[in-house]
């Protein structure tokens, strides 16, 4: 991890829409309805977001968006760059280990956060927001993806969102074995079950630091917060830094699990 920097309210929300490659994720972002809009902001008021660039490759698989240090990234297709940050941006909209307002998690109940998270993520980046922006599939993967077998709804948009995510399900549980798309997906699935082995152990520490920051932070108290408590959080990434990645043993656990296997291009 290095170049860390600190952004917080209003120079969050300028800073993500400088992010965006596309003229859709440009757009949508000036939207207040569009979903993308709406994720920003969901994500803006429950505190400040670290970016920074990658010092080791190990950092790749790490998944620091749920610690809020979010990397920054660029893909040879700027479309993909835009589907990777607004992956990153709707797991931190939706992480719910770090809100104050729920009981901190035991170690089963947030493996199972951890599952529903990547669920939400996965199908926003790569189905739904097909739906949102019909241009964008033809300037994302030259191969065919999973998306491309469904039908944008007409209508029911939220019913429509729902059978999708059952047909992803039934793809974790019972996978085509024919069918190398489907077993993209349900490999990603195992190796999600994977990272939380490694991680378990210290998510309820992780997620303790958090819901203190985010009690600081939430909604319209982000613009008063206490430099202090960032100041704290901060403090706290330092102390589990070795050799500038954060939490260098599971991370360099499960970049070794993930060797060699190729998973989704954006993935995070
Ligand atoms: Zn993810």
């Amino acid at each position: 991890m290095k170049n860390v920097r600190r952004y917080i309210r209003t120079d969050l929300v300028n800073h993500i829409g400088s992010l965006w490659q596309t003229d859709e994720f440009r757009n949508a972002h000036n939207d207040p309805n569009s979903p993308i809009r709406k994720c920003v902001d969901a994500v803006a008021n429950k505190g400040p977001l670290w970016f920074y660039d990658m010092s080791d490759p190990i950092e790749r698989t790490q998944f620091s968006s749920w610690w809020r240090h979010v990397q920054t990234r660029h893909y040879d297709i700027p479309a993909v760059t835009d589907l990777y940050y607004y992956h990153e941006l709707t797991h931190i909209a939706n992480h719910r280990n770090s809100n104050y307002k729920c009981e901190l998690l035991s170690e089963d109940e947030w493996d199972g956060s951890v599952y529903e998270e990547e669920m939400i993520a996965s199908l926003e980046s790569e189905v739904f927001v097909y739906w949102y922006f019909p241009t964008l599939r033809a300037k994302t993967f030259p191969f065919e993806i999973w998306a491309d077998r469904f039908q944008a709804p007409t209508e029911k948009l939220e019913s429509a969102k729902w059978d999708i995510r059952e047909a992803r399900v039934k793809i974790f549980r019972e996978p085509n074995f024919d069918d190398p798309i489907e077993m993209s997906i349900h490999k990603y699935n195992n190796q999600n079950m994977i990272w939380c082995n490694y991680w378990r152990g210290v998510s309820r520490e992780i997620n303790d630091k958090l819901r203190w920051i985010e009690l600081h932070c939430d909604g319209l108290w982000v613009d008063t917060i206490n430099p202090k408590a960032l100041e704290q959080f901060e403090q706290f990434i330092a102390e589990n830094t070795t050799e500038g990645v954060v939490f260098r043993k599971q991370t360099r656990l499960f970049h070794e699990y993930t060797k060699g296997t190729i998973i989704t291009a954006f993935k995070g």
